[in-house]
Protein backbone atom coordinates (compact mmCIF):
# COMPACT_ATOMS: atom_id res chain seq x y z
CA UNK A 1 0.00 0.00 0.00
CA UNK A 2 1.43 3.25 -1.25
CA UNK A 3 0.86 6.12 1.53
CA UNK A 4 1.06 9.94 1.97
CA UNK A 5 1.35 10.36 5.51
CA UNK A 6 0.97 14.28 6.57
CA UNK A 7 1.99 15.80 9.69
CA UNK A 8 1.97 19.40 10.40
CA UNK A 9 5.20 19.43 12.68
CA UNK A 10 9.00 20.22 11.48
CA UNK A 11 9.82 19.25 15.29
CA UNK A 12 9.84 16.18 16.91
CA UNK A 13 6.98 15.36 19.36
CA UNK A 14 5.25 12.27 20.32
CA UNK A 15 3.17 12.03 17.37
CA UNK A 16 6.04 12.84 15.12
CA UNK A 17 7.87 10.31 16.81
CA UNK A 18 5.47 7.71 16.73
CA UNK A 19 5.06 8.13 13.17
CA UNK A 20 8.87 7.54 12.55
CA UNK A 21 7.92 4.07 13.73
CA UNK A 22 4.75 3.71 11.58
CA UNK A 23 6.01 5.18 8.31
CA UNK A 24 9.00 3.23 8.41
CA UNK A 25 7.46 -0.30 7.05
CA UNK A 26 5.92 1.54 4.32
CA UNK A 27 9.42 3.68 3.24
CA UNK A 28 9.91 2.31 -0.11
CA UNK A 29 6.89 3.19 -1.38
CA UNK A 30 5.18 6.43 0.70
CA UNK A 31 6.25 9.89 1.39
CA UNK A 32 5.69 11.86 4.72
CA UNK A 33 4.78 15.39 3.65
CA UNK A 34 5.23 17.65 6.39
CA UNK A 35 4.17 21.50 7.11
CA UNK A 36 6.96 22.42 8.47
CA UNK A 37 10.77 22.63 7.73
CA UNK A 38 13.14 21.46 11.33
CA UNK A 39 14.63 18.40 13.07
CA UNK A 40 11.47 16.22 12.40
CA UNK A 41 12.71 15.98 8.83
CA UNK A 42 16.57 15.47 9.72
CA UNK A 43 15.09 12.21 11.61
CA UNK A 44 12.91 10.45 9.01
CA UNK A 45 15.44 11.14 6.62
CA UNK A 46 17.97 9.39 9.06
CA UNK A 47 15.40 6.66 8.93
CA UNK A 48 15.41 6.44 5.19
CA UNK A 49 11.63 7.16 5.13
CA UNK A 50 10.99 9.85 1.88
CA UNK A 51 10.20 13.09 3.36
CA UNK A 52 9.06 16.49 1.85
CA UNK A 53 8.64 19.73 3.12
CA UNK A 54 4.87 21.00 1.62
CA UNK A 55 4.88 24.45 2.77
CA UNK A 56 7.45 26.88 4.83
CA UNK A 57 4.87 29.57 5.24
CA UNK A 58 3.53 28.79 9.15
CA UNK A 59 -0.40 28.12 9.70
CA UNK A 60 -1.11 30.36 11.64
CA UNK A 61 -4.30 28.67 13.12
CA UNK A 62 -3.42 27.27 17.01
CA UNK A 63 -5.15 24.84 19.55
CA UNK A 64 -7.15 27.87 21.26
CA UNK A 65 -7.73 29.83 18.27
CA UNK A 66 -11.46 31.15 17.65
CA UNK A 67 -13.54 30.85 14.65
CA UNK A 68 -12.50 34.16 13.24
CA UNK A 69 -8.65 33.27 13.21
CA UNK A 70 -9.77 29.45 11.78
CA UNK A 71 -11.27 31.27 8.67
CA UNK A 72 -8.80 33.89 8.29
CA UNK A 73 -6.21 31.29 8.16
CA UNK A 74 -8.17 29.04 5.15
CA UNK A 75 -6.87 31.07 3.02
CA UNK A 76 -3.56 30.59 3.62
CA UNK A 77 -4.06 27.15 2.70
CA UNK A 78 -5.11 26.44 -0.28
CA UNK A 79 -2.03 26.75 -2.13
CA UNK A 80 -0.80 23.68 0.13
CA UNK A 81 -3.90 21.96 -0.66
CA UNK A 82 -3.86 22.02 -4.10
CA UNK A 83 -0.14 21.00 -3.78
CA UNK A 84 -1.11 18.00 -1.27
CA UNK A 85 -4.24 16.77 -3.92
CA UNK A 86 -1.79 16.13 -6.87
CA UNK A 87 0.86 14.80 -4.85
CA UNK A 88 -2.02 12.59 -3.17
CA UNK A 89 -3.30 11.11 -6.79
CA UNK A 90 -0.19 9.32 -6.72
CA UNK A 91 -0.73 7.57 -3.24
CA UNK A 92 -3.87 4.68 -2.07
CA UNK A 93 -4.44 6.53 0.93
CA UNK A 94 -3.79 9.84 2.99
CA UNK A 95 -2.52 9.46 6.55
CA UNK A 96 -3.25 12.82 8.26
CA UNK A 97 -1.25 12.44 11.97
CA UNK A 98 -2.08 15.81 13.71
CA UNK A 99 -5.11 18.42 13.34
CA UNK A 100 -3.90 20.56 10.55
CA UNK A 101 -2.93 17.60 8.62
CA UNK A 102 -6.54 16.49 9.16
CA UNK A 103 -7.73 19.72 7.60
CA UNK A 104 -5.57 19.46 4.74
CA UNK A 105 -6.21 15.97 4.64
CA UNK A 106 -10.06 15.37 4.74
CA UNK A 107 -10.49 18.59 1.64
CA UNK A 108 -7.52 16.51 -0.30
CA UNK A 109 -9.32 13.11 0.19
CA UNK A 110 -12.27 14.38 -1.85
CA UNK A 111 -10.85 16.71 -3.71
CA UNK A 112 -8.27 13.12 -4.86
CA UNK A 113 -10.93 10.42 -4.18
CA UNK A 114 -8.64 9.06 -1.62
CA UNK A 115 -9.51 7.13 1.38
CA UNK A 116 -8.16 9.48 5.09
CA UNK A 117 -6.76 7.89 8.11
CA UNK A 118 -6.60 10.20 11.06
CA UNK A 119 -4.88 9.19 13.79
CA UNK A 120 -5.66 10.68 16.78
CA UNK A 121 -2.88 12.05 19.17
CA UNK A 122 -4.64 14.30 21.54
CA UNK A 123 -8.07 14.32 24.14
CA UNK A 124 -9.71 16.43 22.13
CA UNK A 125 -11.39 18.33 25.53
CA UNK A 126 -11.65 22.39 25.94
CA UNK A 127 -8.83 21.11 28.14
CA UNK A 128 -6.44 21.07 24.93
CA UNK A 129 -8.43 22.96 22.11
CA UNK A 130 -10.84 25.75 21.73
CA UNK A 131 -14.98 24.79 20.92
CA UNK A 132 -14.57 25.53 17.42
CA UNK A 133 -10.93 23.42 16.74
CA UNK A 134 -13.04 20.69 18.49
CA UNK A 135 -15.91 21.09 16.05
CA UNK A 136 -13.47 20.82 13.37
CA UNK A 137 -11.43 18.15 14.10
CA UNK A 138 -14.73 15.76 15.22
CA UNK A 139 -16.71 17.12 12.14
CA UNK A 140 -13.75 16.28 9.38
CA UNK A 141 -13.17 12.85 10.91
CA UNK A 142 -17.10 11.87 11.09
CA UNK A 143 -17.58 13.29 7.23
CA UNK A 144 -14.33 11.66 5.73
CA UNK A 145 -12.25 9.60 7.64
CA UNK A 146 -13.05 5.60 7.09
CA UNK A 147 -10.61 5.17 10.27
CA UNK A 148 -9.76 6.94 13.11
CA UNK A 149 -6.80 5.50 15.30
CA UNK A 150 -7.30 7.15 18.71
CA UNK A 151 -3.51 6.58 20.51
CA UNK A 152 -5.64 5.39 24.01
CA UNK A 153 -8.76 4.33 25.54
CA UNK A 154 -8.57 8.19 26.89
CA UNK A 155 -7.97 9.77 22.88
CA UNK A 156 -11.10 7.62 21.97
CA UNK A 157 -13.07 8.08 24.87
CA UNK A 158 -12.65 12.40 24.63
CA UNK A 159 -13.32 12.05 20.64
CA UNK A 160 -16.58 9.87 21.54
CA UNK A 161 -17.75 12.32 23.85
CA UNK A 162 -16.93 15.12 21.54
CA UNK A 163 -19.58 13.60 19.12
CA UNK A 164 -16.87 11.54 17.17
CA UNK A 165 -18.27 8.38 15.92
CA UNK A 166 -17.11 5.40 18.04
CA UNK A 167 -17.80 2.61 14.73
CA UNK A 168 -14.89 4.45 13.09
CA UNK A 169 -12.29 4.28 15.68
CA UNK A 170 -9.79 1.75 16.62
CA UNK A 171 -7.33 2.17 19.63
CA UNK A 172 -3.68 1.55 19.03
CA UNK A 173 -0.81 2.17 21.68
CA UNK A 174 2.57 3.79 20.38
CA UNK A 175 5.03 0.90 19.84
CA UNK A 176 8.86 0.23 20.72
CA UNK A 177 11.86 -1.39 20.08
CA UNK A 178 13.13 -2.45 23.50
CA UNK A 179 15.94 -3.51 22.58
CA UNK A 180 16.84 -0.01 21.86
CA UNK A 181 16.12 0.69 25.78
CA UNK A 182 18.52 -1.98 26.83
CA UNK A 183 21.64 0.19 27.83
CA UNK A 184 25.29 -1.67 28.54
CA UNK A 185 25.83 -0.88 32.32
CA UNK A 186 29.52 0.87 31.15
CA UNK A 187 27.23 3.71 28.90
CA UNK A 188 25.24 4.74 31.67
CA UNK A 189 28.14 4.48 34.07
CA UNK A 190 29.65 7.39 31.57
CA UNK A 191 26.83 9.46 31.05
CA UNK A 192 26.60 9.40 35.21
CA UNK A 193 30.26 10.81 35.15
CA UNK A 194 29.44 13.41 31.97
CA UNK A 195 26.22 15.17 33.57
CA UNK A 196 28.00 14.82 37.23
CA UNK A 197 25.07 12.58 38.64
CA UNK A 198 26.98 9.68 40.62
CA UNK A 199 26.08 9.56 44.60
CA UNK A 200 23.13 11.32 43.82
CA UNK A 201 19.54 10.00 44.01
CA UNK A 202 18.37 11.23 40.35
CA UNK A 203 14.79 12.03 39.20
CA UNK A 204 14.53 12.35 35.50
CA UNK A 205 11.78 14.18 33.70
CA UNK A 206 11.43 14.10 29.89
CA UNK A 207 9.05 16.23 28.00
CA UNK A 208 8.92 19.21 26.15
CA UNK A 209 8.74 22.38 28.03
CA UNK A 210 4.72 23.18 28.37
CA UNK A 211 2.86 24.46 31.69
CA UNK A 212 0.49 21.48 31.65
CA UNK A 213 3.43 19.53 31.21
CA UNK A 214 4.42 19.94 34.85
CA UNK A 215 8.02 20.46 35.35
CA UNK A 216 7.12 22.78 38.29
CA UNK A 217 5.26 20.56 40.21
CA UNK A 218 8.46 18.14 39.96
CA UNK A 219 10.21 20.93 41.15
CA UNK A 220 8.10 21.92 44.15
CA UNK A 221 8.35 18.26 44.61
CA UNK A 222 11.98 17.91 45.22
CA UNK A 223 12.02 21.18 47.23
CA UNK A 224 10.47 18.52 50.05
CA UNK A 225 13.02 16.10 49.27
CA UNK A 226 16.47 15.45 51.20
CA UNK A 227 19.47 17.46 48.96
CA UNK A 228 21.06 13.78 47.50
CA UNK A 229 17.74 13.99 45.27
CA UNK A 230 18.80 15.82 42.60
CA UNK A 231 16.40 16.20 38.86
CA UNK A 232 17.35 16.19 35.15
CA UNK A 233 15.04 17.68 32.97
CA UNK A 234 15.29 17.04 29.52
CA UNK A 235 13.15 18.72 26.30
CA UNK A 236 12.80 21.96 25.17
CA UNK A 237 10.00 24.45 24.39
CA UNK A 238 9.39 23.21 21.19
CA UNK A 239 6.22 25.46 20.98
CA UNK A 240 7.32 28.63 22.04
CA UNK A 241 6.60 28.36 25.59
CA UNK A 242 9.37 30.00 26.31
CA UNK A 243 7.89 32.34 29.12
CA UNK A 244 6.79 28.96 31.10
CA UNK A 245 11.13 28.09 30.62
CA UNK A 246 12.32 31.44 32.12
CA UNK A 247 9.21 30.75 35.05
CA UNK A 248 11.07 27.29 35.96
CA UNK A 249 14.49 28.73 36.36
CA UNK A 250 13.20 31.62 38.50
CA UNK A 251 11.38 28.67 40.54
CA UNK A 252 14.64 26.86 41.00
CA UNK A 253 16.39 29.92 42.44
CA UNK A 254 13.81 30.88 44.33
CA UNK A 255 13.81 27.62 46.35
CA UNK A 256 17.47 27.67 46.06
CA UNK A 257 17.74 24.23 44.13
CA UNK A 258 20.42 25.81 41.63
CA UNK A 259 22.66 22.70 42.41
CA UNK A 260 19.96 20.24 42.37
CA UNK A 261 18.07 21.00 39.01
CA UNK A 262 19.81 20.48 35.55
CA UNK A 263 18.52 21.86 32.55
CA UNK A 264 19.26 19.68 29.71
CA UNK A 265 17.08 20.93 26.36
CA UNK A 266 16.35 18.40 23.87
CA UNK A 267 18.55 15.00 23.87
CA UNK A 268 18.79 12.91 21.35
CA UNK A 269 19.42 10.00 23.86
CA UNK A 270 16.66 9.62 25.95
CA UNK A 271 17.01 5.79 27.01
CA UNK A 272 20.41 6.46 28.19
CA UNK A 273 19.58 9.78 30.04
CA UNK A 274 16.14 7.57 31.38
CA UNK A 275 18.99 4.73 32.14
CA UNK A 276 21.22 6.71 34.52
CA UNK A 277 18.15 8.32 36.36
CA UNK A 278 16.72 6.07 39.93
CA UNK A 279 12.97 7.10 39.55
CA UNK A 280 11.38 9.03 36.32
CA UNK A 281 8.13 11.11 36.92
CA UNK A 282 5.59 12.09 34.65
CA UNK A 283 4.04 15.26 36.05
CA UNK A 284 1.13 16.45 33.53
CA UNK A 285 -1.56 18.46 34.98
CA UNK A 286 -3.86 17.72 31.80
CA UNK A 287 -4.71 14.35 30.90
CA UNK A 288 -2.23 12.60 29.11
CA UNK A 289 -3.37 11.02 25.97
CA UNK A 290 -0.86 8.32 25.53
CA UNK A 291 2.44 9.47 27.74
CA UNK A 292 5.30 7.70 25.47
CA UNK A 293 7.60 8.86 27.92
CA UNK A 294 6.11 6.51 30.48
CA UNK A 295 6.35 3.44 28.60
CA UNK A 296 9.91 4.20 27.91
CA UNK A 297 11.13 4.18 31.32
CA UNK A 298 9.45 1.06 32.28
CA UNK A 299 11.58 -0.55 29.34
CA UNK A 300 14.77 0.85 30.24
CA UNK A 301 13.84 -0.47 33.95
CA UNK A 302 13.58 2.89 35.49
CA UNK A 303 10.89 3.15 38.22
CA UNK A 304 8.29 5.35 37.07
CA UNK A 305 5.82 7.56 38.90
CA UNK A 306 2.66 9.24 37.01
CA UNK A 307 0.47 11.42 36.66
CA UNK A 308 -3.13 9.49 37.34
CA UNK A 309 -5.27 10.53 34.02
CA UNK A 310 -5.73 10.13 30.50
CA UNK A 311 -3.40 7.28 28.96
CA UNK A 312 -1.30 7.24 31.97
CA UNK A 313 -4.15 5.58 34.23
CA UNK A 314 -3.91 2.96 31.17
CA UNK A 315 -0.06 2.33 31.28
CA UNK A 316 0.34 2.03 35.16
CA UNK A 317 -0.90 0.12 37.50
CA UNK A 318 0.27 2.13 41.13
CA UNK A 319 2.25 -0.64 42.95
CA UNK A 320 2.51 -3.72 39.99
CA UNK A 321 4.35 -1.74 37.14
CA UNK A 322 5.04 2.25 38.71
CA UNK A 323 2.99 4.43 40.81
CA UNK A 324 0.61 7.21 40.36
CA UNK A 325 0.10 10.69 41.80
CA UNK A 326 -3.09 13.20 41.85
CA UNK A 327 -2.55 15.40 38.96
CA UNK A 328 -0.37 19.18 40.35
CA UNK A 329 -0.29 17.15 44.01
CA UNK A 330 3.94 18.10 44.74
CA UNK A 331 3.51 16.51 48.17
CA UNK A 332 2.19 13.50 47.25
CA UNK A 333 5.43 13.33 44.53
CA UNK A 334 7.86 14.34 46.88
CA UNK A 335 6.06 11.53 49.18
CA UNK A 336 6.64 9.21 46.57
CA UNK A 337 9.85 9.64 46.03
CA UNK A 338 10.74 9.15 49.33
CA UNK A 339 8.92 6.24 49.93
CA UNK A 340 10.59 4.51 46.62
CA UNK A 341 13.88 5.72 48.03
CA UNK A 342 13.07 4.17 51.05
CA UNK A 343 11.69 0.93 50.37
CA UNK A 344 14.90 -0.14 47.34
CA UNK A 345 13.80 -3.86 47.01
CA UNK A 346 10.00 -3.68 45.92
CA UNK A 347 10.66 -0.45 43.84
CA UNK A 348 13.33 -2.37 41.88
CA UNK A 349 10.50 -5.55 41.95
CA UNK A 350 7.85 -2.90 40.56
CA UNK A 351 10.44 -1.43 38.09
CA UNK A 352 11.08 -4.92 37.11
CA UNK A 353 7.45 -5.59 36.07
CA UNK A 354 7.26 -2.58 34.75
CA UNK A 355 10.05 -3.46 31.87
CA UNK A 356 8.44 -7.29 31.63
CA UNK A 357 4.68 -5.88 30.76
CA UNK A 358 5.90 -3.34 28.27
CA UNK A 359 8.14 -5.00 26.30
CA UNK A 360 5.34 -7.26 25.45
CA UNK A 361 2.74 -5.00 25.42
CA UNK A 362 3.97 -2.17 23.48
CA UNK A 363 6.04 -4.37 21.36
CA UNK A 364 6.71 -2.71 17.86
CA UNK A 365 6.50 -5.40 15.88
CA UNK A 366 2.65 -6.53 16.82
CA UNK A 367 1.89 -2.75 17.40
CA UNK A 368 2.45 -2.31 13.31
CA UNK A 369 0.93 -5.65 12.30
CA UNK A 370 -2.26 -3.70 14.19
CA UNK A 371 -2.04 -1.07 11.81
CA UNK A 372 -0.95 -2.76 8.88
CA UNK A 373 -4.48 -5.19 9.37
CA UNK A 374 -6.63 -1.92 10.04
CA UNK A 375 -5.07 -0.45 6.99
CA UNK A 376 -5.77 -2.94 4.91
CA UNK A 377 -9.75 -3.96 5.94
CA UNK A 378 -10.77 -0.59 6.02
CA UNK A 379 -9.54 0.80 2.43
N1 LIG B 1 11.77 13.34 23.80
C1 LIG B 1 13.00 13.40 23.13
N2 LIG B 1 13.92 14.31 23.55
C2 LIG B 1 13.69 15.17 24.57
C3 LIG B 1 12.43 15.11 25.25
C4 LIG B 1 11.48 14.18 24.83
O1 LIG B 1 13.27 12.62 22.20
O2 LIG B 1 14.56 15.96 24.90
C5 LIG B 1 10.81 12.33 23.36
C6 LIG B 1 10.40 11.34 24.43
O3 LIG B 1 11.38 10.34 24.56
C7 LIG B 1 9.07 10.84 23.91
C8 LIG B 1 8.50 12.06 23.18
O4 LIG B 1 9.58 12.97 23.01
O5 LIG B 1 9.25 9.77 23.01
C9 LIG B 1 7.38 12.74 23.92
O6 LIG B 1 6.23 11.96 23.81
P1 LIG B 1 5.07 12.01 24.92
O7 LIG B 1 4.00 11.07 24.47
O8 LIG B 1 5.63 11.71 26.26
O9 LIG B 1 4.59 13.51 24.91
P2 LIG B 1 4.09 14.49 23.71
O10 LIG B 1 5.27 15.23 23.19
O11 LIG B 1 3.47 13.61 22.66
O12 LIG B 1 3.09 15.38 24.36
Amino acid sequence: MKILFLDQSGKPGGAELCLIDIAKPYRDRSLVGLFADGDFKTLLQQNQIPVEVLTTKPIQVKKQSNLFQALASFQQLIPLLIKVVKIAKKYDLIYANTQKALVIGALASVLSRRPLVYHLHDILSLEHFSPINLRVAVTLANTFASLVIANSQASQTAFTQAGGKAEITAIVYNGFASKNYQIPEAEIKQIQQELDLESKFVIGHFSRIAPWKGQHILIAALAKCPPQVTAILVGDALFGEQNYAQELHQQVKTLGLENRVKFLGFRADIPQLMSACNIVTHTSTAPEPFGRVIVEAMLCGTPVIAAKAGGAMELVEHGVNGFLTTPGDSKELAKVINTCREEIEITATIANNARNIASQRFDIATINQQIAQLLSSGN
